[in-house]
């Protein structure tokens, strides 16, 4: 049984949706938007369990619900994309599956997920139907940005952006404080997947050591950084992801904005690096290290993305022209 008691955070939405029940008041279509991680699934499962449920309560205990708790309610449907992004022929199915009356409840709740990559011609089918949908319809479509859809998709949708989480959330969300919460940046997600990775605070602060070598004033720390890549090879994504944070964060600290800090718990660690660098430099490095998280995507060579970048960054930070190798 889901209910938004048992859901961490988000008050307002979860306060808005329950009134807009309460008074009979549900929209036909809703869009969800959050990064990946702030918990738009389960917010758009538990609304659609609260919608079939026989008193619009998500009791847990009639029919409706239990089917629901299995992810097995007729009249939730949730689109799984045929291809990679969601297509004119998803959302054919869609309007097929809608010409139906309800089974049991009597709303049918279509769930969109992932709806970043919706083609033009789907959003232009999906368009169609909001703007005569059955009685009985109620979208919901989940999406990182809001601003990919068509302006008439969002003239026509009630459009509720999450909110990044608090601390409080956070440490709740793990039953207790830890570096966790501060790595996280305000994702309950990325918290909840942060703590079952065992290696992963060990590997940032060897990540947030590697940056300090860097910046360094010895060349000789590239061969360290390239053997730190080496024996961590496998992890090469995460320690990317892990760096441009810290670099972001000396940039934050630069633009004296430690509000927005990341990695708050290594806040003193930065603001050293901080003093180290300048403004562009840091700007430069994040740049090198997006360089090097599209060479990982596209999987390039490790040797070449390894030592490009960390000569890259050496040059950098020792205020050398950067003979960029990229
Ligand atoms: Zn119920």
């Amino acid at each position: 049984m889901s209910r938004f008691d048992d859901i961490i955070g988000q008050e307002l939405i979860k306060k808005f949706l329950l009134t807009s029940i309460a008074r009979g008041k549900v929209s036909h279509a809703y869009v969800i938007e959050g990064d990946k991680g702030m918990g738009k699934k389960l917010i758009a499962n538990t609304f659609a369990a609260y919608l079939v449920c026989d008193d619009k309560s998500s009791c847990g205990a009639c029919e409706s619900c239990k089917l629901a708790a299995g992810g097995a309610h007729p009249d939730i449907i949730t689109v799984l994309p045929e291809k990679k992004q969601i297509g004119v022929d998803d959302i054919r199915q869609v309007i097929k599956s809608i010409s139906i009356k309800p089974y049991m409840a009597d709303k049918k709740v279509v769930i969109i997920p992932d709806a970043d990559g919706i083609t033009q011609e789907a959003q232009n089918a999906l368009l169609k139907v909001l703007e005569e949908p059955p009685e009985y319809v109620v979208f919901i479509i989940l999406i990182q940005n809001a601003e990919l859809l068509l302006d008439t998709i969002q003239s026509r949708v009630m459009r509720l952006s999450l909110t990044p989480y608090t601390e409080a959330d956070i440490k709740k969300a793990l039953g207790g404080d830890s570096a966790l919460v501060a790595a996280s940046e305000n994702n309950i997600g990325k918290a909840l997947a942060l703590s079952g990775d065992e290696t992963y605070l060990e590997i940032r602060d060897n990540c947030l050591k590697q940056i300090e070598k860097l910046m360094s004033s010895r060349q000789i720390v590239i061969f360290d950084t390239v053997e730190f890549f080496e024996q961590n090879k496998e992890e090469t994504g995460k320690i990317l992801d892990i760096m441009l944070g810290f670099l972001r964060d000396i940039v934050f600290i630069k633009l004296g904005q430690t509000d927005l800090l990341g990695n708050k718990d290594k806040t003193e660690s930065l603001v050293r690096l901080a003093e180290k660098t300048q403004l562009s430099g840091a700007f430069k490095m994040a740049q090198y290290i997006t360089e090097a998280q599209k060479m990982h995507s596209r999987n390039v060579n490790f040797n070449i993305l390894v030592t490009a970048f960390a000569n890259g960054c050496w040059e950098v930070l020792n205020g050398r022209n950067s003979r960029s190798s990229f």
